[in-house]
This record gives structure tokens, C-alpha cells and sequence, in this order.
């Protein structure tokens, strides 16, 4: 019998604050999408240098019950995420829009040890332990955090700092044309 036929099919709330409480452990599945800005995401926003419009995360979940022999139904999670953000360039130390995309499958299991115990040669497919609140907006935000590049930087060449340093001798010039120290331009205005 295949109980997605069976079960009603309930659609998320794109509300973040509705998403941090999802029943799993209820005879349903889920769908829906939703954007979420970066100041929804409090360890996400910790981790960005600016935010500018249009920053921010779409998402999409869909769950299903997969039958498999000898045990209960499994529901099965399926999570894409794609955004944009901001983070500070490791190579010229300027703020560098990254855009991330991320797909992620779950089984949603009803103990810890299970989750323990969940064969990993299968790392297509991570363990969660379900809950009557599970918060599926926190799952959201740990896919974005696990998408991050670890060493954040511009595509080659675009970088500001080395597209300056290119013109050859014309850097020392610009060297030389740095603003001048505030005291010495008191001091001329001074004599004047
Ligand atoms: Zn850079």
C-alpha cells in the first residue's frame, strides 16, 4: 500500500517563526517554500560582513513516507536551499557576494539511538530525530551555516586589493597620493 495516498499532504507556512514548530510526528507529509531574510537567521547574520537587497535564502521542503520491508514507513525530507550572501573576502579583505545552492535529503527516525545507529554508508541520506516541534527553520539555517565556503573569496582576478596592484608602476604613484595626515593639513591651515 503506498500511504502517500493516504495521508493528507499539508502545506508549510512560508512564516519562520510558524517553521521553528513542525509536527513530524503526525500522520502527514509536508510541502512548501518561502524566502527567508538574513535577520531571520541569527547565526547566519552573525556570520555576513553587509546585507544588501535582496540578500536572503529560498527554500523548499517536501516530505514523503518511503515504504521499506520489515519496518514502519520512513518519512523521507527532502530540502533545497538557494541564496545569496555576503561574507569578507579572504584574499582582499572587501565584502564578497557568494551565491550558495544546496539539495539535502533526511529520514526522520524517533529516537536518538537510532539516529546513532543509522547505517552512514549512506551519506546521501543524514538521520533526524522527529518531534511534534521539530524546528525545521534551525535545519534550514544549519544547511546554509554547512554551505558556507570555509576560506570565503572573490573569483579569480576580481578581487579590489589585486586589480589595483596590475597597473604596474602607477601603484607606487597611487601610493604616494595617500591622504594626508590630518595633522598636517591642520598645520597648513595653521599658516595660512
Ligand atoms: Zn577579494
Amino acid at each position: 500500500m503506498n500511504r502517500n495516498q493516504v495521508l493528507p499532504q499539508v502545506e508549510l507556512s512560508s512564516d519562520p517563526k510558524a517553521l521553528s514548530r513542525i509536527d513530524f510526528c503526525a500522520p502527514q507529509s509536508y510541502q512548501g517554500a518561502g524566502f527567508l531574510e538574513i535577520s531571520v537567521l541569527p547565526r547566519v547574520a552573525d556570520e555576513v560582513s553587509i546585507i544588501e537587497p535582496g540578500d536572503g535564502f529560498h527554500w523548499q521542503v517536501m516530505t514523503h513516507f518511503a515504504d521499506s520491508p520489515g519496518t514502519q514507513p520512513q518519512q523521507i525530507l527532502e530540502l533545497v536551499i538557494k541564496g545569496r550572501l555576503h561574507l569578507v573576502c579572504q584574499g582582499c579583505l572587501q565584502d564578497c557576494g557568494l551565491d550558495l545552492a544546496q539539495e539535502s535529503r533526511f529520514v526522520m527516525v524517533a529516537t536518538e539511538d537510532e539516529a546513532d545507529a543509522f547505517p552512514m554508508e549512506d551519506d546521501q541520506l543524514e538521520p533526524l530525530v522527529a518531534s511534534q516541534h521539530f524546528d525545521l527553520l534551525g535545519l534550514i539555517e544549519d544547511e546554509i551555516l554547512l554551505s558556507l565556503p570555509l576560506i570565503p573569496k572573490h573569483l579569480e582576478g576580481a578581487c579590489q586589493a589585486r586589480t589595483a596592484s596590475f597597473g604596474g608602476g602607477k601603484s607606487a604613484e597611487d601610493a604616494s597620493e595617500k591622504p594626508q595626515n590630518p595633522f598636517n593639513i591642520l598645520k597648513n591651515m595653521k599658516k595660512n
